[in-house]
């Protein structure tokens, strides 16, 4: 639920700045001209939509890959409160907070690097 209600903030947030680079593509009074204003308008409204996606796959992430899944998904890599990597089977699991706000820890094997679940921070 919080997962959605991210992915609407981010799609809001985003959709303003696609509204403002649209914008600047309306032909003013003298008509519709390639000029420096359209160029600006069209790379806002790719920006923002770049932007978007990428957010929305980032949190679709985080939803997806989460310590349970990980359980679910490599039930032999999880015993109790011992997980090992799915890849190479090492149980030296570091967990690194995540920056650009994004409240979550990445946890990794410190072996091989393969990341393994997402958690949110604080917990
Ligand atoms: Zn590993």
């Amino acid at each position: 639920m919080k997962y959605t209600l991210q992915k609407i903030g981010l799609v809001v947030f985003c959709s303003f700045f696609v509204l403002v680079g649209l914008a600047m593509l309306l032909p003013d009074k003298d008509g519709f001209e390639w000029g420096q204003s359209a160029f600006m308008g069209m790379a806002f409204v790719a920006m923002a939509a770049f932007t978007m996606v990428r957010g929305v796959m980032r949190i679709n992430k985080f939803q997806k890959k989460t310590y349970l899944w990980y359980k679910a998904s490599y039930p032999l890599n999880v015993d109790g409160n011992r997980v090992t990597c799915f890849s190479c089977g090492s149980p030296r699991i570091n967990a690194r907070g995540l920056m650009n706000h994004s409240y979550h820890r990445e946890h990794y094997c410190t072996q091989c690097g393969a990341t393994l679940y997402y958690s949110p921070e604080g917990k």
